[in-house]
């Protein structure tokens, strides 16, 4: 009998937005949100040793001219010229100016890494004329720290970005990896492993959708949203059932496309939540398995922190992840790409810290450790379509990381060739 089947599952939900979600963005929504944004980050940052004592732009401003000042601030605009980076910042109150000079090298490479509606602490000296000459930019980060680990050898396979409907979706490679969970593939110790895995963490782009950009109609093999979830959920019931399925929904998925997405709506999907038993929570979430917290996003807004963020690019995902984390903030970019929903809290701002921060949506897989968290992109089941094509991204489809819930190692499996 495998192991996972003999231990019983341990899940906690700890974050999930889908039920506290309003239908409507107003304006004042708009203002209550960034609000609530300012206030939830500078709470992160207050917590900081080096940031602990700031004021507020108020305060700096009637500092006199050569004395040190230290603020909390959201960045609106940003000007670069030769000799440095124009900051536009503001906090609850007021606004002002801080100029990064560009002689400083490493701070000047902070200032351009530093995206709009990111709040940040400046450090600063007031200069004569009023400008703030800034001599640090702190991100609220995470603290360094020893992960939690759970006490029993237990697996979890960490997945997104199957597609299911899509011409390109790999049905043989994922048909391996289901094999592989049922004890039916791979060798001595790859069979050993899958009996130790007791989750499997969807996160997002499950089928391709119907519509969802340009011409997606003549690569699609199933065009109905409907059937695209039946198939999908045909797939998912091979799943063992002592096996806890986590899902939650990407851009591709039939769900309101604004961050924070709750749970895929059962009307959609009926097919999926009839195969089986599932976790369905909403986009971003966070739960806990054996007391390892697991952030689960989509990962949409990965598209712009790549495409603004000097240093980053498609193949290495598990980067902008991290700038993420820095930033304690999921889509830190408003009003890009990434649709953010005006909501009276901000379900994006990462509060609790997490053990494993899984996304996909780039399909691209790739993984790191930083701060004692566990980064993993889990890449695709979709071979490399028309667009990615024109865009030049190669992705690396049909690798499952699986992650040891006991010493958060990372063990890719390569389901393409067969193992
Ligand atoms: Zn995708
Ligand atoms: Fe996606």
């Amino acid at each position: 009998m495998p192991y996972a089947k003999e231990v019983e599952s341990e899940i906690e939900i700890l974050e999930d937005p889908t039920e506290s979600l309003s239908t409507k963005g107003s304006l004042s929504n708009y203002i209550e949100y960034f609000q609530d944004r300012f206030r939830r980050i500078q709470r992160i940052l207050k917590n900081r040793i080096d940031a602990g004592d700031s004021g507020t732009i108020t305060q700096a401003l009637r500092a006199p001219p050569n004395s040190k000042v230290k603020f909390i601030c959201m960045l609106m605009e940003k000007r670069e010229s030769p000799n440095g980076i124009f900051l536009y910042v503001e906090d609850l109150e007021a606004n002002t100016k801080v100029f990064v000079p560009s002689q400083n090298l490493d701070l000047y490479r902070k200032g351009q890494r530093i995206v709009l509606d990111q709040v940040i602490c400046i450090s600063a000296v007031k200069g004569k004329s009023g400008l703030f000459i800034a001599n640090d930019i702190v991100y609220p980060d995470l603290p360094l720290r020893k992960p939690n680990k759970a006490t029993l050898p237990i697996y979890a396979a960490l997945i997104s970005d199957m597609h299911v409907g899509s011409k390109m979706f790999m049905r043989k490679a994922f048909k391996r990896f289901i094999l592989w969970l049922n004890g039916k593939m791979g060798n001595r110790r790859l069979k050993e492993i899958a009996s130790h895995v007791k989750y499997v963490i969807i996160a997002g782009d499950i089928v391709d959708g119907v519509g969802i950009y340009p011409k997606q109609i003549d690569e699609l093999e199933i065009d109905d949203i409907y059937r695209q979830y039946d198939a999908a959920a045909k797939l998912i019931r091979e799943i063992p059932e002592y096996i806890e399925v986590i899902l939650i929904p990407g851009n591709h998925d039939a769900c309101r496309r604004a961050l924070p997405q709750p749970a895929i709506p059962r009307e959609y999907a009926e097919p999926l939540y009839e195969a089986r038993e599932t976790y369905s929570l909403g986009n971003p979430c966070m739960f806990s398995l054996y007391g390892v917290k697991v952030l689960v996003m989509h990962g949409r807004s990965l598209d712009d922190v790549i495409s603004t963020v000097p240093g980053m690019s498609f193949e290495r995902p598990d980067e902008a992840m991290k700038f993420l984390l820095q930033c304690r903030h999921l889509a830190p970019i408003y009003g890009s790409r990434t649709l953010i929903a005006s909501e009276p809290k901000d379900h994006l701002v990462v509060e609790r810290i997490p053990d494993i921060f899984h996304a996909g949506h780039v399909h691209m897989m790739s993984y790191d450790t930083y701060r004692g968290t566990t980064i993993v992109n889990s890449g695709a089941w979709q071979e490399q379509t028309e667009y990615q094509r024109e865009m030049g991204h190669t992705p690396n489809p049909g690798i499952a990381p699986i992650i040891d819930l006991q010493n958060l190692k990372i063990l890719p499996i390569d389901f393409v060739s067969g193992i």
